[in-house]
């Protein structure tokens, strides 16, 4: 996927923040969300204590990624799962490829994994030649429009029943309901069939435990077990950091996924993978392969600012309470992750200057990492990836500007001169104000602009000053 620009990030964000209609579906589902979040974050004995628990286990994870990855990687390779090491996006797709077409593979069944998404994974098997169906509902439903998730965790979000039921209308031949429990029903009985008929299952990770050597994957549908345990060859995509050093600390991070994630005290499905089907086992795998993906999150660890982005958990939780996600809505990012994680990492996966307009599609209100169960500074991190990108490329007239402030806000007496030039300058501004003429028109459009006061506030203090002066004088 080719960046999107500034210009068409802003176009998109403007058209979706004034359709009242999908704000609203949003608002809806997302309250419900924050309704379940709070009576599951009260469960915790102490919600803070487990947040500062979870970084340092992952400030842990990251910090001895290396040694870690290389337990976790001795460990699956002794039951005898095949460990690929993947650097780039484009290394991963033909390591996937490669096995498929090992395999003689024809059809995929695919749960949730949004490196998956990451690399474009199903476009490759697809121009391959190969038959894809992915078996969560979000992303199933997302799928059969052809669209990128909207959520990390909610991929359908966006979409009515009543929009989800013609959908299946029209691609399933189903009746149309507005049931949830029947349209589940009509994926599920499509569905059953493809985890039976599939050559290969691909899934993605929420953990790799580097004590054990095992995969532990979370979910509600039961359809990564599925994916997992019926297909002859299994094949795991996911990124190096989602290494955590003990199987104890699954004790601690699944519950808080499930909270943070979903408003839930845990998922309905917790599975641990190790490797293929040993001799007794009954079922699982003759193959497994895992792939693990770098794709610049060395680049990213090799920065001791932002590091600790790489301790996200994908629980969404960021994007949930970001009022620019809730408000310009997941596509419009243009991106795999969206929201504030997806601002703070797409830039040093894909390109500072490419997407550094994504730094800037945040208030700054800190909301982003209040919520993050993990402790991550996603919002000084936009304003470092802003300092970053104009540090690295300087936009003149942002220079030129900044100088001038700093120019004047260190002459004060400057400044006072020059107030009622402003004044003046506002003046004039007033008769273009809004229109095609106002130089100010990104920011008027859709905020006020304060008028410069009559008296600053140097004044005022003078003044105020002088009178008390003249009170004491006899
Ligand atoms: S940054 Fe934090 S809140 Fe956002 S998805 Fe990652 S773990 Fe969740």
């Amino acid at each position: 996927m080719a960046a999107i620009s500034s210009r068409q990030f802003k176009t998109d964000a403007k058209r979706v923040a004034r359709d009242l209609r999908h704000r609203g579906l949003i608002q809806t589902a997302l309250r419900k969300y924050e309704t379940s979040r709070d009576l599951q974050k009260s469960a915790f004995q102490d919600w803070q204590g487990a947040r500062q628990s979870a970084a340092e286990r992952k400030w842990e994870a990251i910090n001895h990624l290396d040694t870690h990855l290389e337990a976790f990687v001795a460990k699956l390779e002794a039951r005898g799962a095949k460990v690929h090491w993947a650097s780039t996006a484009e290394q991963a797709r033909q390591i996937i490829l490669g096995i498929l077409h090992d395999k003689a593979a024809r059809s995929i069944i695919k749960s949730k994994a949004m490196t998956a998404e990451e690399i474009h994974l199903n476009d490759a098997m697809e121009k391959a030649g190969y038959s894809v169906v992915e078996s969560d509902l979000g992303e199933y439903i997302v799928q059969l429009r052809n669209e990128a998730p909207y959520h990390i965790v909610f991929p359908a979000m966006h979409l009515t029943r009543g929009e989800i039921s013609a959908l299946f209308a029209e691609k399933l031949g189903s009746a149309p309901t507005e049931n949830p429990e029947d349209l589940t029903m009509i994926a599920r009985t499509v569905l059953r069939d493809k985890y039976i008929t599939a050559d290969v299952g691909i899934t993605g990770a929420n953990f790799a435990v580097a004590q054990t050597g095992m995969i532990s994957i979370t979910e509600n549908e039961g359809n990564a077990r599925l994916t997992a345990a019926l297909p002859k060859t299994l094949i795991t995509l996911m990124g190096i950091e989602k290494i955590i050093p003990k199987l104890s600390d699954l004790a601690l991070f699944l519950p808080m996924l499930a909270t943070a994630g979903a408003g839930q005290a845990l998922t309905g499905y917790n599975s641990m993978y190790a490797g293929p089907r040993q001799p007794g086992e009954c079922d699982g795998p003759e193959e497994y392969h895992v792939v693990l993906l770098d794709n610049s999150r060395t680049q990213l660890l090799a920065d001791p600012e932002q590091r600790d982005a790489l301790h996200c958990i994908r629980c969404g939780a960021c994007l949930n309470v970001c009022p620019i996600y809730r408000n310009v809505g997941g596509h419009t990012y243009g991106t795999t992750y969206s929201g504030p994680i997806g601002s703070v990492i797409t830039p040093h996966l894909r390109g500072l200057q490419e997407w550094k307009h994504l730094s800037q599609a945040s208030s700054l209100c800190g909301a982003c990492t209040e919520a993050c169960p993990v402790k991550i500074d996603l919002h000084h991190h936009l304003l470092q990836n802003r300092r970053n990108a104009m540090t690295a490329k300087p936009v003149w007239w942002e220079k030129l500007a900044f100088h001038a402030f700093g120019y004047l806000a260190q002459r004060p007496e400057l400044l006072r001169k020059l107030i009622p030039f402003g004044r003046f300058g506002q003046k004039l501004h007033w008769l273009v104000i809004g229109g095609p003429l106002d130089p100010a028109r990104a920011w008027t459009e859709t905020r006020d602009l304060p008028t410069l006061p009559r008296f600053t506030f140097a004044d005022l203090w003078r003044a105020k000053m002088r009178a008390e002066q003249m009170e004491k004088t006899p």
